[in-house]
């Protein structure tokens, strides 16, 4: 047979030449297709387009928007990337150079030279200079000795280990231009198709990681296909630096990292405080409308529950070591809320008039996370959860489900955040990874399916992204910056309930066990927190501002009547600071609008007079003169709604 079946994303089927190209496909499919295409995806691998298929295959042309296309143009940059340096600096040695998440990086060994901002900027032009000849990245097959000559004589100590690796193995070089590299592949066809590039800085790293090994140069860029995206790209890193939570956290006073507490544990500072217990508060507050209980547990516990739960040893990487006492007794720093809940659901025989049981806790847990990964309140080791578990009869769960994510949705749209919403099922291949029988696993997944289309949801479908007791509904939220986090969950599960032996009497008066909902709509304070920060830029809806109005005497002479203002603004709950610094009113107002506050409520003589304040906005400036009256209630009808914007 010299024709081969080729399979398309769509379903759609076609037959080919065998050794047909990914590039000979693409054209046939369409020019603007064969223009945008940078790989191709085989059977799930990522190849060159020039690749031969020999079998038959599901094929994907990928382009700019896949990922696998952004891999292979990424690391085909940093070979454009050691070619503009080898050009420059004659006898450069270089170690590994992939794509990571966003952009490149190559190792480089250049003696005793260090890259300066200027070299980087040489660097920068040539590699302009080399994409504009715009010659083919080509793969070819080396016998391993002919490979080893090759780095012998070019004298590359780094490849010729890594060569070692692969011993008596047909080895893979690609060369463009006047650089050639032992490398794996795949690469983008051509050079000309890095339109425009950033080197974006310079960092250490030891060869291959180890520190006993030379530190050799780290060289991060990024490129794009067009300057469009290049500076959108820039401007949105710039955007990303001026709102970083931690640079806010710490210029706001919201909260303090520091090493004499350990690190991942965060300290928050009073104005943090006020930020977080306003979101305790609105969750709290929706809570008790839909039924929920609160409850409080310890934050440790006898080993032997989270044996009887799983998640020891089960979760043992992540976290803390067990605390030994002498007696022999053990006890475990909480990873999870779920096994206390579970004792205070059992606390007395449950009856189906008692579900279903919603208990809900701001319960602290710990995780261990490798030093190297904490960031800020981001990944931390010890946090706070909004944490729920609903207890109920199987012919309830439908409406619980619902209920969890309706309550979610309100908690992303308070904070006008967009949201995507993943269904999480677990992977059939892999099922040791899972807990529980099969039976139940289709039954949740088809529920919570089942519900997502009753409410409309516009949702997708994530295999292997299950918690090992049960599938998911995640909610993966955007916010300002575009960056999208998984935030929100909402879980069923028919395991927990097993392990756990619960059960209530059914109208039959025999003994049922109850479905479980793990749910937690912020998912942990500290992280929504850190979100919210820069989601914000730290200008907060008035109802989060720690503070929320200042009040600022121009003269000595009316501080009295500014005095009053501030007292009855305080009387109302609404958090005002009185500032009488001896200090002029122009600076004062600069200061608060540095602080990001929202309202300024300036004071003088004709204020006084008429019972009034000027009113100044953040961003805004100056909004008039109102009766204080006035701007009371209109500030705690805005707090009171806990609307978006002031
Ligand atoms: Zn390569
Ligand atoms: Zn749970």
């Amino acid at each position: 047979m010299n024709k081969i079946k080729i399979t398309f994303p769509d379903g759609s089927q076609r037959e080919y030449d065998r050794n047909i190209t990914g590039k000979q496909i693409a054209e046939g499919i369409s020019k603007g297709l064969a223009k945008e295409a940078l790989a191709v995806e085989v059977n799930g691998d990522v190849c060159d387009l020039s690749l031969p298929i020999e079998q038959d295959a599901i094929l994907k042309i990928l382009k700019w928007s896949d990922d696998g296309g952004k891999e292979a143009y990424w690391h085909s940059s940093a070979h454009l990337m050691a070619e503009a340096i080898e050009s420059l600096y004659p006898g450069a040695k270089f170690g590994i150079g992939p794509s990571i998440e966003t952009g490149f990086y190559y190792d480089i060994d250049l003696g005793d030279h260090s890259l300066t901002k200027e070299d980087l900027q040489h660097i920068e032009e040539k590699m302009i200079e080399f994409s504009n000849r715009d010659v083919p990245y080509i793969r070819e097959e080396k016998q391993w000795d002919d490979a080893v000559d090759y780095f012998k004589k070019k004298g590359d100590q780094y490849k010729l280990e890594l060569l070692e690796e692969f011993k008596g193995q047909k080895i893979t070089l690609y060369h463009h231009g006047n650089f050639i590299d032992l490398c794996r592949g795949p690469h983008i066809p051509s050079t000309g198709k890095i339109k425009a590039i950033k080197l974006l800085n310079v960092a250490g790293a030891y060869w291959r990681g180890n520190e006993k090994n030379k530190m050799m140069q780290r060289v991060y860029g990024v490129t794009f296909p067009s300057k469009k995206e290049l500076d959108d790209y820039l401007f949105a890193l710039e955007e990303a630096k001026r709102r970083d939570h931690r640079k806010l956290g710490s210029e706001m006073e919201l909260f303090l990292l520091t090493p004499k507490v350990g690190s991942g544990l965060p300290l928050w500072l009073p104005k943090g405080t006020i930020l977080r217990e306003s979101l305790v508060e609105f969750l709290r507050d929706e809570q008790k409308k839909r039924g929920y209980q609160t409850v409080i547990t310890p934050h440790i516990a006898n080993l032997d529950l989270y044996k009887t739960s799983g998640h020891y040893p089960y979760y043992k990487d992540s976290q803390f070591p067990p605390i030994q006492l002498e007696d022999g007794e053990a006890f475990l720093l909480k990873p999870m809320n779920c096994p206390h809940h579970h004792q205070i659901y059992s606390v007395k025989p449950r009856s189906y008039r008692d579900l279903p049981v919603r208990l809900a806790e701001f319960g602290t847990v710990y995780r261990y996370e490798q030093s190297g990964e904490m960031n800020g309140l981001t990944r931390v080791r010890g946090f706070t959860q909004d944490d729920a578990h609903i207890y109920c009869a199987h012919d309830q769960l439908k409406a619980e489900i619902k209920a969890t994510i309706e309550l979610t949705q309100l908690v992303f749209s308070t904070f006008g955040m967009d949201v995507k919403i993943r269904l999480s099922y677990r992977d059939d291949k892999n099922v040791e990874k899972y807990g529980g029988e099969a039976v139940f696993w289709e039954q949740a997944q088809r529920e919570i399916r089942e519900v997502a289309d009753e409410m409309k949801l516009d949702y997708f479908v994530a295999i292997g992204e299950a918690s090992f007791y049960g599938p998911k509904v995640d909610f993966m939220v955007k916010d300002a910056l575009n960056r999208t986090w998984q935030l929100g969950t909402v879980q069923v599960d028919y395991v927990m309930p097993e392990r756990f032996q619960l059960e209530f009497v059914g109208q039959d008066g025999q003994k049922h066990r109850p479905v479980i909902i793990h749910r937690a709509p912020f998912g942990s304070l500290e992280r929504f927190v850190g979100i919210l920060i820069e989601h914000f830029a730290g200008e907060f809806p008035l109802w989060l501002a720690p503070t929320q109005a200042a009040v600022l005497p121009i003269t000595d002479a009316v501080s009295d009547y500014a005095k009053q203002v501030f007292d009855s603004l305080k009387a109302s709950g609404i958090r005002a600071e009185f500032d009488d610094r001896n200090e002029k009113i122009g600076y004062k107002i600069r200061d608060w609008e540095m602080r990001k506050v929202a309202y300024m409520l300036i004071v003088g003589e004709k204020e006084k007079t008429n019972g009034t304040v000027s009113i100044r906005q953040h961003k805004k400036g100056d909004q008039g003169v109102v009766r204080m009256e006035e701007f009371q209630t209109r500030i705690l009808e805005n707090i009171k709604t806990r609307a978006l914007t002031i």
